[in-house]
């Protein structure tokens, strides 16, 4: 946590405060690592374990507050313990028994505000110089249908029943916006989501390519070093420039993107992939044209969600509008197959695929979405393992990473997550194909050994990404263990060429 910091922060009129590399970064380079001021359930939780975050069947209960737990280490974590516990257990407010724990449960929007007005008392001098300034845009959510949500579910319950009327209305809504629009996501080791408030991360600006890569590290502790996140350079960066993370999900398409940013953000994204029409070339919402074979649909105002979309090669125009109902009935149809897993998984969404390959651009959005999930599939399902996949599948699942990374190389540059996972489910089909081929003949040993040789690489590529993973984390083990095998092909190399 000592190590010098490498960005300054600067303000304007227009952006407020941003963060900018107070020297030359290099891929990796880390800028910062911080603690989180507060942490908790996201909004919209269902039930789960105050102290760990996991789904719980609200049998086990606090011993002192009554709220769900999963049992006595839990109830004991210092970050229950020391907040809600206390204001629960004094106040009486028992946790209501609920029909259906896997369902969305109010009683939990309450818990990571408190602890944010909690923090706030134990560590005051923070609070001034880190949080007091973030931007809670109170005078835009007031109309909000979040506003009323908030009033009666956060504001007047810790005001009321939790006996907290020492925070004033004002200041728990401006908690609520302050979380709403700054807080991260984090996942906890077992995979649940919680959202944590970090001062630093949150100055850094947005973009909708970003060029920095955090990582958080939840232990488990429940203490003053759990959930801290570390903050990479993604790409070198040059002195001077702005640091940039991505508040939205950088595989979707400007129209949902920025949507999406207006609604929860409160704010128009005019970013440079924004403001282009095939979004830096990736054409993520591009659409092919029904009328003409060559044509391709493009919007002619990128920043305008109603403008008119056009063929670039006969008369055909449609609208944003239009095009953005196409996008929402796409996301439903993934959607309701998220859940399905094994070979139907894999046929689900190569039918998805099929159906829209027509339609949509072969860099999409969409097409790239189906990519980064088939990518994981073909491999790793029950009579689809790499051993079993016949070359034709290989061959699929090789197209299909080459693909999803021309795309990622340009949103998601550099050590980022997903480019890391891609390469590593590249590496795998590269090796046995090129295997398969000098088994039959189809190459000689030399362009055997080059072959081989571009699967390493791409294995060492993945191991340099994903080792900035918190080992606590999947992806982290998966760097573990691609770095064994990484050493194993790297020694062993001349005996594999040998045995093929
Ligand atoms: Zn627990
Ligand atoms: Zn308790
Ligand atoms: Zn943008
Ligand atoms: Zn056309």
């Amino acid at each position: 946590m000592n190590q010098k910091e490498l960005f300054n922060i600067e303000r304007n009129d227009k952006v407020g405060r941003y963060a900018v590399a107070k020297e030359n970064l290099r891929a990796g380079d880390i800028i910062f690592s911080e603690k989180p001021f507060a942490y908790g359930p996201k909004s919209d939780s269902p039930c789960i374990c105050v102290g760990c975050y996991n789904f719980v069947d609200c049998t086990n209960l606090c011993k002192t507050c009554s709220w769900p737990v999963c049992n006595a280490a839990c109830e004991n974590l210092p970050s229950h313990r020391e907040f809600e516990c206390q204001v629960f257990s004094k106040a009486g407010v028992k946790f209501q028994a609920v029909e259906d724990p896997t369902e969305v449960c109010l009683q939990y929007e309450c818990l990571t505000p408190l602890r944010v007005l909690l923090s706030k008392e134990k560590h005051p001098k923070r609070w001034d110089e880190e949080i007091s300034m973030m931007e809670a845009h109170n005078d835009l959510r007031k109309n909000n249908p979040i506003w009323e949500f908030n009033q009666h579910n956060v504001v007047e319950y810790l005001r009321g029943p939790c006996k907290l009327d020492r925070f004033s209305e004002d200041l728990i809504h401006t908690v609520c916006g302050i979380l709403e629009i700054n807080a991260f996501e984090a996942r906890t080791n077992s995979g649940q989501l919680i959202r944590c408030l970090f001062p630093k991360l949150a100055i850094l600006s947005h973009n909708c390519v970003s060029n920095i890569h955090h990582a958080v590290k939840y232990i488990g502790t429940g203490d003053d070093d759990d959930c801290c996140v570390t903050v990479r350079a993604a790409i070198d960066i040059p002195k001077g420039s702005q640091l940039n993370s991505s508040y939205t999900y950088s595989l979707w398409p400007t129209l949902v993107r920025r949507e999406f940013l207006k609604e929860s953000k409160y704010f128009d994204c005019t970013c440079e992939r924004c403001s282009d029409k095939t979004e830096l070339g990736t054409h993520s919402g591009t659409l092919k044209c029904q009328k003409c074979d060559n044509g391709v649909i493009l919007s002619t105002e990128p920043l305008s969600d109603i403008c008119e979309w056009k063929c670039t090669h006969c008369e055909f125009k449609t609208n944003a509008v239009a095009v953005r109902k196409v996008f929402a009935a796409i996301q439903t149809e993934i959607d309701n197959v998220d859940c399905t897993i094994g070979p139907e998984g894999i046929e689900a969404r190569e039918t998805i695929y099929r159906k829209y390959r027509s339609v949509l651009h072969p860099k999409n959005s969409y097409m790239t979405i189906l990519r980064s999930v088939l990518v994981q599939l073909y491999g790793k399902t029950e009579g689809y393992t790499l051993e079993d996949l016949p070359d034709l599948l290989l061959e699929r699942k090789v197209e299909l990473c080459q693909q999803l990374l021309e795309v990622l190389d340009i949103i998601e540059p550099g050590c980022s997550r997903i480019r890391g996972m891609t390469l590593y489910e590249l590496h795998g089909p590269l090796m046995i194909l090129a295997r398969h081929q000098y088994q039959n003949d189809a190459i000689n040993k030399d362009q055997f050994k080059k072959e081989l040789k571009k699967a390493i690489n791409t294995l060492e590529e993945a191991v340099k990404i994903l080792k900035q993973e918190p080992e606590t984390l999947p992806e982290g083990q998966l760097a573990v263990m691609a770095a064994e095998a990484f050493k194993q092909l790297e020694e062993n190399f001349d005996l594999l060429v040998e045995n093929a």
